[in-house]
């Protein structure tokens, strides 16, 4: 199944990122995220074999464990190369790099690929399907500063790929296991 582990913002920070992106305009050629889905990637694992899932979970576990819960706030906005805009974080980011650099390593040491790009943390709202100039959403949201909040559990997310085109069929993103932050009580 189609994994990644991720640091889920709580409801509220959603809405309010959700209030500001409502009010931008829809553009052409741009594919929104689902709100109930948005997320800040740690690693990615891609297809994991059957057999390798509680191996990750186990892991992932001792991962969590090891790392304090720290505090973060959205912030601000980016984009990739025209292809993705995103939310920016702010706040304790090397805890959540730190938290990445493990969930990471967990995939590696199970033998899954790893990731060799920089850690950039984002929250991604929306791809284009060929480069688009977004500064006008970038600049639109330059202003946003979400209410801090305190990351207390590590998720690993299920990626259900589109399949029926059924509308609501299937959820694209399901929380598969959390576990809380070594910190956390
Ligand atoms: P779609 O692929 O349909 O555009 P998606 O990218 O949101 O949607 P997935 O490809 O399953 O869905 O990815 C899940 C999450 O992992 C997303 O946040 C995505 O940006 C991130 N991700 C996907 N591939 C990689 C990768 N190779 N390295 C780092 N993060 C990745
Ligand atoms: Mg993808």
């Amino acid at each position: 199944m189609r994994l990644f582990a991720a640091v889920l913002p709580p409801a509220e920070v959603v809405d309010e990122l959700g209030v500001r992106v409502d009010r931008l305009p829809p553009g052409e050629g741009l594919r929104w995220t689902g709100r109930p889905g948005w997320h800040l990637t740690l690693a990615f694992y891609g297809d994991v074999p059957e057999e390798t899932v509680p191996e990750l979970r186990e892991r992932l576990a001792r991962a969590a464990a090891r790392t304090e819960a720290f505090e973060l706030a959205l912030r601000g906005s980016g984009q990739f190369g025209g292809r993705a805009l995103w939310a920016g974080v702010h706040g304790r980011t090397a805890e959540l790099k730190l938290l990445a650099d493990r969930a990471e390593a967990a995939g590696r040491k199970c033998g899954l690929p790893g990731e060799h790009r920089r850690y950039r943390p984002h929250l991604t709202l929306a791809r284009a399907r060929t480069a688009t100039d977004l500064t006008p959403y970038v600049t639109a949201l330059d202003t946003f500063a979400g209410s801090p909040w305190t990351v207390t559990e590590l998720a690993l997310v299920r990626s259900n790929l589109p399949v029926s085109g059924v509308p609501g069929e299937r959820p694209r993103y399901e929380k598969a296991d959390a576990w809380a932050l070594g910190g956390a009580r």
